[in-house]
């Protein structure tokens, strides 16, 4: 790999050099969406962090299997193991089939995420695709003595456990302050100590999704489809495993320690990284307080809280322009600024193709394009990125302006650079296209036609030049002629 690549991990809460287990192979999963209600911004954000590190590794020349679940069973209400299954009871309130629930905001969650231009997973298996897997894992952790059956549900035994792993290393949290801050057991409670979870649940008489176990029927605990999709997929050890802030605690603790329990080996993740949170005017987001919003509200701005409507590339410059692992406040103003920052960014692109070049250059491309990897290889560090890219639209608009020299190869080298970090690795595009490789074909079908336009100009062929700025008008594509030739922007 030419790239030096460096990324934190939250396991070691050092900044590391990424060095695969198997390159040019990278494994790597991301907790996905529990499909119950519609995608939150900060799930959209964390998936598009992720979205950028898989972009990025496979254009730094990885092979990289991305593992992104859909979890459709077994996350409990309270996020523990009490309390009734998420979808079930969201199929109870719409009068539903669970699997419907399911169906209902998977699709709705592909919708968004397709809207985004985020990159689909290699793979995105689901919880109850492989609920006989978790019967497997579980049995293999009963087993090895670090989980215990109570009355036709199977929880798993952190006391036992951390007596020969750490458990909390991952959260940084330790058992005895962990033990002093839970609630004591009643009469009533199977488990044998509070910071035991759940692996597998019996299934009272009402709950309708429930399969048969050797423990009688009932489903999978919240944490273990994890553990089991991931070394199904990539393996007893994988590379990288992110998600969201909030699992760290308790979804990955118990995730790396059921696989610790269920294969006893101590590392099944070398890479962990963690997206941050976002807040919404300085707070934290909350239905209940009316600080909230759904991407839906951001793309057609009818919200009370929004002043006006942004595009999905807009939103997406706006999140890129923190790291993902610092937090961001949504505000009117700052999604302003991106979409104005963003705008700059797409005028000087298409500026670009028009440039006159000199046979002498006053600027150093390759000092520059050795910066925006740079920036990147510093634990994909978006917001610097940014910063180089308007550096590059500087250097074009003083090339315009005739401040600065440029020759036709460094012309060919900011366009490579450009283009690879705008449309490939940020997944940014121009208004009105869906971004990436289309845009590229748009892009070259436009100058293709206003190549014929102008020639049809040169023959004094009015007709025909008129015939296409009309054609475009109708796609809403106006063109304008100046000096130094004719470029075209979409009518808004
Ligand atoms: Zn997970």
């Amino acid at each position: 790999m030419k790239q030096e690549l460096y990324v934190n991990n939250s396991l070691t809460r050092k900044k590391e050099k990424f060095t695969p287990l198997n390159p040019p192979f990278v494994g790597m999963y991301v907790c996905g969406p529990t499909v119950y209600n519609d995608v939150h911004l900060g799930t959209l954000r964390s998936f598009m962090s992720f979205d950028i590190i898989f972009r990025y590794l496979t254009h730094i020349g990885y092979k990289v299997r991305y593992v992104r679940n859909i979890t459709d069973v077994g996350h409990l209400v309270d996020d523990a193991d009490e309390g009734e299954d998420k979808i079930a009871k969201r199929a109870r309130l719409e009068q539903l089939e669970p699997m419907e629930i399911v169906q209902k905001y998977t699709n709705g969650f592909h919708d968004v995420v397709r809207k985004f231009n985020l990159i689909p997973p290699s793979i995105e298996p689901t919880a109850t695709g492989h609920i006989s897997e978790q019967i497997v894992m579980t049995e293999k952790i009963i087993e090895n003595g670090y989980a215990y059956v109570a009355n036709g549900s199977v929880y798993f035994d952190v006391k036992k456990y951390s007596e020969k792993f750490p458990y909390g290393a991952l959260s940084g949290r330790n058992i005895d302050e962990l033990q002093s801050g839970s609630r004591d057991l009643d009469g009533q409670d199977e488990k044998r100590n509070p910071l035991d979870f759940a692996l597998w649940k019996k299934a009272q008489p009402e709950h309708i999704m429930r399969w048969p176990s050797p423990w009688g029927e009932g489903f999978p605990g919240w944490h273990i489809e994890c553990s089991v999709m991931s070394s199904k997929y990539l393996g007893l050890q994988f590379d990288i495993h992110g998600g969201g802030m909030d699992l760290k605690f308790p979804h990955h603790e118990c995730e790396i320690a059921q696989n610790c329990a269920a294969h006893l080996r101590n590392d099944p993740v070398k890479y962990w990284l963690h997206g941050n949170m976002l807040t919404l005017n300085g707070k934290k987001m909350s239905k209940s307080d009316g600080n909230f919003l759904l991407p839906e509200d951001l793309l057609s701005g009818e919200h009370e809280l929004m002043d006006k409507s942004y595009s999905t590339h807009a939103i997406r410059f706006f999140f890129l322009q923190a790291h993902y692992g610092s937090t961001l406040d949504i505000t009117m103003d700052g999604l302003q600024a991106a979409e104005k920052g963003l705008r700059r960014l797409q005028a000087a692109w298409k500026e670009l193709p028009g440039l006159t070049t000199s046979s002498k250059t006053s600027v150093d491309m390759n000092a520059w394009k050795n910066e925006c990897y740079a920036a990147m290889n510093d634990d994909f560090n978006c917001p610097m990125v940014i910063a180089q890219l308007f550096e590059g639209a500087r250097m074009i608009n003083a090339c315009k302006e005739g401040s600065v020299s440029l020759t036709a190869e460094d012309v060919t080298g900011l366009k490579q650079c450009f283009s690879d970090f705008f449309f490939d690795i940020l997944g940014l595009g121009l208004e009105g296209e869906t971004g990436g490789k289309q845009q590229e074909t748009v892009g070259g079908l436009m100058n293709m036609v206003l190549e014929m336009r102008m020639m049809a100009r040169t023959k004094k062929d009015f007709e025909t030049s008129d015939l296409i700025r009309d054609r475009l008008n109708e796609l809403k594509i106006v063109v304008k002629d100046g000096k130094e030739g004719s470029s075209w922007e979409y009518l808004n």
